[in-house]
Formats: structure tokens, sequence, C-alpha cells
């Protein structure tokens, strides 16, 4: 089957709301194709000036976390429904940043993810070997037991809907990448883990994609698009990198 590729742009806690209403307007204006799924996931406080701004595009607006209970005493936390009332399509779960500085665990990632899927939010989920991991030869390993956990007890046809970012924390914010040809090794990787909804599921390498190292990565069968964190912050780069996905 094919995949519709997507690149999604990760905002971290960047923008005010006037800088995130401004930087989703020069997405929209692209010029984007039409072959290729884009969203922007800036911070919860910009979420509502970025959908306004994405009104009539075809852009899509995602969140970088969520919580997996739909209301009550959690304080700080949002839930899906509160994203799905902003217009959210997607979700990124198990970012590295969240696993490494707020200590979210492969169970927090896939209560995180199953909830998601529940309120009709795609997830992106991410996983990705840390560098001593990677040194010791254990980047299969890693990557598997964090897609098993976070699809752990889902039905087939709720996994075929998620998306996996595969992000090997050392190639983060750091200009450091693997070549397409690992990266496009531990995509099989991952779909394998996914078993037979494996096929179906995109997946997504995220780490240092810049207009320049994006051809690294467009174009090689398996990877599906690309999860992009600093270059997503200056709408040019971001829509030529949107563009090496073009057919
Ligand atoms: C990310 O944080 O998801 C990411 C890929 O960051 P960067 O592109 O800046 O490496």
């Amino acid at each position: 089957m094919s995949r519709t590729p997507l690149v999604a742009g990760n905002w971290k806690m960047h923008t005010t709301t006037a800088e995130a209403a401004a930087l989703a307007a020069a997405v929209v204006r692209g010029p984007l194709p039409a072959d290729v799924e884009v969203a922007v996931c800036p911070p919860y406080t910009a979420l509502a000036a970025v959908a306004r701004a994405l009104d009539g595009s075809a852009v899509r607006l995602g969140a970088q976390d969520v919580f997996w209970e739909p209301r009550g005493p959690y304080t700080g936390e949002i839930s899906p429904p509160m994203l799905v009332d902003l217009g959210c399509r997607y979700v990124i779960v198990g970012h590295s940043e969240r696993r490494q500085h707020f200590g979210e665990t492969d169970e927090a990632v896939r209560r995180k993810a199953a909830a998601a899927l529940a309120h009709g939010l795609v997830p992106i989920v991410c996983v990705g070997e840390r560098v001593d991991e990677r040194d010791a030869g254990r980047t299969d390993a890693v990557v598997r037991r964090q897609v098993e956990q976070a699809t752990a007890g889902l039905p087939d046809e709720r996994v075929r809907l998620l998306v996996v970012a595969y992000e090997p924390v050392w190639a983060i914010g750091t200009g450091r990448t693997p070549t397409g040809e690992e990266a496009g090794r531990v995509a099989g990787v991952i779909r394998d883990a996914l078993g037979a909804a494996g096929e179906d599921v995109r997946v997504l390498y995220g780490g240092s994609v810049t207009p320049v190292t994006v051809s690294e990565f467009s174009g090689r069968p398996g990877i599906d698009g690309v999860l992009v964190g600093g270059a997503s912050l200056d709408a040019s780069a971001f829509v030529s990198i949107v563009r090496a996905f073009s057919r």
C-alpha cells in the first residue's frame, strides 16, 4: 500500500502566540506540494492562534504532548479532548526530551498513545537510542522495546493509524545524523516490531534534518517523511524540507 509522506515540525518551547501565528502563515504560503502531508506542532499556548492561521489550508495542527486522562485533578496537564477541541490532528508522544527531562517511561508513552488514538488523534510516537546504547550495539533492541511497549495491547486497526518517528537521541539538535541507509534499516526494525500493521504505518526519521541533510532521507524506501525540530522554526527551510518529499 502507498503511505502518504508526512513532514511535521516540532517547535518545542519556542514562539509567542504572535510569532507562532506568523510562522504558521509563512508555512501555509509555502508553496507546498499537494502530495506531502504537512503538520506543525507549536507549544500548547499557541495552538489556538496557529489553528486560526492554518484555517482553510491543508496544513495540520499537532501538539507536543498529551496526558492520558480525559479530565480531572491533574494540574498542568492537557487532555486528548482538549487538543481535539483546538483542532489538533496529531500529537507527539514520547519525545526523547520528555523521556530525558521529565522521566517519561515506556508505560507513560503507551498510555498517551492509546488515549490519543481513542480520541481520534494521531500519535507521532518517538523512539530512538542514546549514544551509549548505540555504542554498545543496542540500537535495534532499544528501538524494538520502545515500539513494542508503546503499542502493547493496541489492536492492529489502531496501530495502523499511528506514526512512528525514529529519532536517535544523539542526532537531535546536534548536526549529526545517521546515514539514510542506517535510518532506513532501523525503520525496517520498527515495522517488524509493529507486526501485521507495520507495512501500513508511516515511519519518519528525525534528528538534525535541514534542507541540506534531508536528501539523505527523502526518496529512501521505508522512510515516509521527517520530524523536524530546529529547522522548522524557519519557514523557508521547513518548506524546502517538505518539497524534498514530493514525488
Ligand atoms: C526533534 O526534536 O524532534 C528534532 C528532530 O530536533 P532537530 O531537528 O532540531 O534535531
